[in-house]
């Protein structure tokens, strides 16, 4: 049979995906659509290579992807085949690649609502090398693996079927009362029954969004904020209702504007304001509970941040220390590890009922074999461990970057000594984008996410958010350099621009 072996695959190089997976798909469809037939042989690897202008190996891992996915099988010294594909042609019995149901229009307001759809950066999912400054999460060496492993093995060898049968709703008593103990340390003194163990603090938020909120109510919440925090009260059918902030967090000038019945609840972080890293001096904290008791507005306090403490100063007490009625929100993903998927409300006696019956309603349970290691990691001391490591070299981390900043970034950009957390804000100019920045920063190789990502409502975010936790001290500073650059090319052409066209200038 006489084929052209590159049954007109081309290969887009300027493309973010990777080329063998370009390889890969344009192949499937061939096969999928019967081009390829059944039995046929795939051009010799380095044929193919040759005739679409790349590497061997580009197409060795194009076949090897095929042949594990089922549609092509290699036999030694005969070649590459193409298999038997189910066919696509509609038979009474077999599903049609078809649908026949129109899914956009079945879908709810929730699936299309626009604060649900902000996907990272396309930069995270090629292959290129890349440095994170996007992912909130520790590198892969201050992670705890061993001393982790240990927990889960005694906790299985100990407790048995207690790990894999259902964990009580509301958590497992062993993991509530370290939490408790965990809690009374930082100096919120609560009691057993006030904890509802929950999967992270995502899922936290998203019960607490069903226990409080009704369609269409506002919840009050800072203009730029944790995405999850605005889908949790999305999900809800919330109003979101933007208030303003200033370096002290949410501003409870602008609050004043709201009196009682106007706001569902307001959604914070007292003390570090994931993207701005604001904190809230003590007086604020006073005048948010304040607001709230005259008001009779619940708060949700989101401590995602605890224990991540870089200064010498402790943040001031938490809401939840000064007032019982505050729904206190925290987890072990940041100071621990993300994978865990343990989170936890505080919560006062009157409400404990229903929140349980709603996690009760959306998943059972949380894994009591999660459950009961991390308890045994609590009670073991090893998390003080852990942030005895972890915390100095979480401040080595954040002054490699805030050095390189204050070396390579153009003086118009400013950005505030990080105290608390592993979230650094670069405040930009108002004259540049911060999508357009960070989209430059991105073609440098370095992705860190744009403020736009996390407005509550339309208009401009000046922001940057850079996360220090995952990188090497060299490789921050590295990305600090490119930033320095990116910004400085930037507000140069912006400059530019504004002296060439006067009419522009106020
Ligand atoms: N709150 C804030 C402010 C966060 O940044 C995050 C995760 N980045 C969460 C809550 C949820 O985290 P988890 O579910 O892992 O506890």
């Amino acid at each position: 049979m006489v084929h052209r072996p590159s049954f007109g695959i081309t290969l887009d190089t300027s493309s973010q995906d990777p080329l063998f997976q370009q390889l890969f798909e344009q192949i499937a469809i061939r096969i999928h659509d019967g081009t390829l037939p059944s039995g046929f042989r795939l051009p010799p690897t380095r044929e193919l290579a040759k005739d679409v202008g790349t590497h061997r190996n580009t197409v060795v891992r194009a076949y090897a992807e095929l042949e594990s996915a089922g549609f092509v099988r290699s036999t030694v010294g005969r070649g590459t085949f193409v298999e038997r594909v189910r066919s696509t042609k509609a038979t009474s019995r077999e599903p049609t690649g078809e649908s026949h149901i129109p899914w956009a229009s079945r879908l709810t307001s929730i699936a299309h609502a626009e604060g649900m759809h902000r996907p990272p950066p396309s930069a995270l999912g090629s292959s290129r090398e890349i440095i994170d400054l996007y992912r909130m999460q520790p590198s892969d060496d201050l992670l705890p693996h061993d001393n982790f492993r240990r927990c889960i093995d005694h906790v299985m060898r100990t407790r048995g079927a207690e790990t894999m049968r259902y964990s009580p709703v509301e958590g497992v008593r062993r993991l509530r009362q370290a939490v408790v103990e965990d809690l009374t340390r930082q100096g919120v003194p609560i009691t057993e029954d006030d904890v509802l163990i929950t999967n992270g603090s995502q899922q936290a938020l998203d019960l607490l969004a069903r226990l409080l909120v009704e369609p269409d109510d506002a919840v009050g919440i800072d203009r730029a904020v944790y995405t999850g925090a605005s889908q949790a009260f999305i999900m809800a059918r919330a109003k979101l209702i933007a208030i303003a902030s200033d370096r002290q967090g949410m501003s409870t000038a602008r609050l004043a504007a709201y009196g009682r019945g106007d706001l569902r609840v307001v959604y914070t972080m007292p003390n570090q304001s994931n993207p701005t890293g604001a904190r809230m001096s003590l007086e604020r904290r006073k005048e948010i509970l304040d607001w709230s008791r005259v008001t009779q507005t619940p708060l949700i306090e989101d401590d995602y941040a605890a224990d991540l403490v870089l200064s010498d100063v402790p943040p001031p007490p938490a809401l939840r220390a000064l007032d019982r009625d505050v729904l206190y929100v925290g987890t072990f993903s940041k100071r621990l590890m993300p994978g865990l998927r343990v989170g936890y409300i505080v919560a006062p006696p009157d409400v404990m009922r229903s929140l349980t019956a709603i996690k009760r309603g959306t998943d059972l349970s949380t894994s009591p074999l999660m459950q009961f290691a991390l308890a045994e990691f609590l009670e073991r001391g090893y998390l003080r461990a852990h942030l005895n490591r972890t915390l100095p070299i979480y401040r080595k981390k954040r002054d490699a970057l805030e050095n390189a900043l204050a070396k390579h970034l153009p003086k118009d950009v400013h950005f505030r000594h990080v105290e608390h957390g592993v979230t650094l804000w670069l405040e930009l100019p108002a004259q540049v984008s911060a999508d357009a920045i960070a989209a430059a920063a991105a073609r440098e190789g370095v992705v860190v996410a744009a403020g736009t990502t996390f407005a509550v409502e339309h208009g401009p975010i000046h922001g940057l958010r850079i996360v220090f936790s995952r990188e090497s001290e060299n490789r921050l500073i590295e990305a600090a350099k490119r930033l320095g650059q990116v910004l400085d090319k930037a507000l140069r052409a912006k400059t530019r621009t504004t002296e060439e066209s006067p009419a522009l200038s106020p």
